[in-house]
């Protein structure tokens, strides 16, 4: 392969840019040209392209954000459009593509694969809910932004002996929700994993405050119900005063955790390496700290699933 371009897509994830670094540095490394798609497919449509030289990527690494800007492009599910965007490759010689993003864009580039154009996925998300791999890039960025938030709302709630409801996102994903609510020493974690029993979260909260705990601290997942309806019938119900956050997209920016910043990078090299061996419709994932290519295909086949006891450990810490 000569050419190969990268872009990002879906949802931003601090860690893209270092993937988006990763790739332009190996392939520069290679003798491959490389070129850096502006506002993901949509930008691939309109041939928004910028070639990259050894200085595009610098100081980028420990930023959070994507340089090459993220778009959603729904026509993109369309073959003559997808068609028109291979036109926009081939006036610049691209004959593969790295897609940074989330499953979404991972459907996109396994069409592309099979119209003929190579490409490979890597999981760029906050979420964590990408199948076969045990992190996504920007997971744990995210993950540490929360627990910096609860450690905060701690202090408060503790100070007024409240109840306090955090919000975090996931989109249907309970990872960030369970791994904050330890690491922040949540009294309740609520995700699609556990299910939502509005009876039960109250029982739990009354247990907790008659064993003279002085503030209870809530973890949910978005998309479960509206927290400040749940906060209402807590503080009815339990004698708690009760205050509903919302994190929200704070969750989504800042600077890329170490540990993003190494995955970003090592999954990053790993796709132009499957591109030199002619490889597409492949997604890059971390399984048991080893970077493997997987079918797109099949990963797209799978659920992802919460690692088996996370939520039993997390009941036995309360
Ligand atoms: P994410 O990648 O984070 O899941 P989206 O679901 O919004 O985010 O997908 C990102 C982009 O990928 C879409 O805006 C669209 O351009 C492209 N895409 C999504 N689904 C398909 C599909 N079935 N076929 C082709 N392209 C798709």
């Amino acid at each position: 392969v000569k050419c190969i371009g990268v872009l990002t897509s879906g949802g931003d994830a601090p860690g893209m840019n270092a993937a988006i670094r990763a790739v332009a540095r190996t392939c520069l490394n290679k003798g491959i040209e490389v070129y850096g798609v502006r506002l993901g497919y949509k930008g691939l449509h309109e041939g928004k392209f910028m070639k990259f030289d050894r200085h595009s990527t610098r100081n980028i690494i420990n930023n959070g954000g994507t340089i090459l800007k993220s778009a959603r492009f729904p026509e993109f599910k369309d073959p003559e459009i997808r068609k028109e965007a291979i036109e926009q490759m081939k006036k610049v010689g691209m004959e593969a593509l790295v897609v940074i993003g989330g499953d979404g864009s991972y459907n996109g580039a396994l069409k592309l694969t099979e119209m003929g154009v190579n490409c490979i996925g890597l999981p760029g998300t906050i979420d964590n809910d990408i199948p076969d791999t045990d992190f996504t890039i920007g997971f744990d960025t995210a993950l540490n932004t929360i627990v910096e938030a609860l450690d905060r709302l701690r202090d408060t709630s503790s100070s007024h002996q409240r109840c306090t409801i955090l919000e975090v996102m996931g989109r249907r994903c309970g990872d960030l929700a369970i791994n904050a609510g330890i690491a922040a020493g949540a009294e309740l974690v609520i995700t699609s994993d556990t299910g939502y029993d509005e009876d039960k979260i109250i029982e739990r909260l009354k247990q907790s405050k008659a064993s003279d705990k002085d503030h209870a601290i809530v973890v949910i997942t978005e998309h479960i119900t509206d927290v400040n309806e749940l906060a209402k019938k807590v503080e009815a119900a339990t004698g708690f005063e009760t205050r509903a956050n919302v994190l929200g997209h704070l969750q989504r920016g800042g600077r890329p955790t170490a540990r993003d910043r190494v995955l970003a990078s090592r999954m990053g090299v790993k796709a132009v390496e499957l591109l030199e061996e002619g490889k597409g419709g492949l997604c890059v994932g971390e399984v048991h700290g080893q970077i493997t290519a997987f079918s797109i295909t099949e990963v797209l086949s799978h659920k992802h699933v919460a690692d088996a006891g996370i939520y039993e450990d997390a009941k036995k810490l309360r």
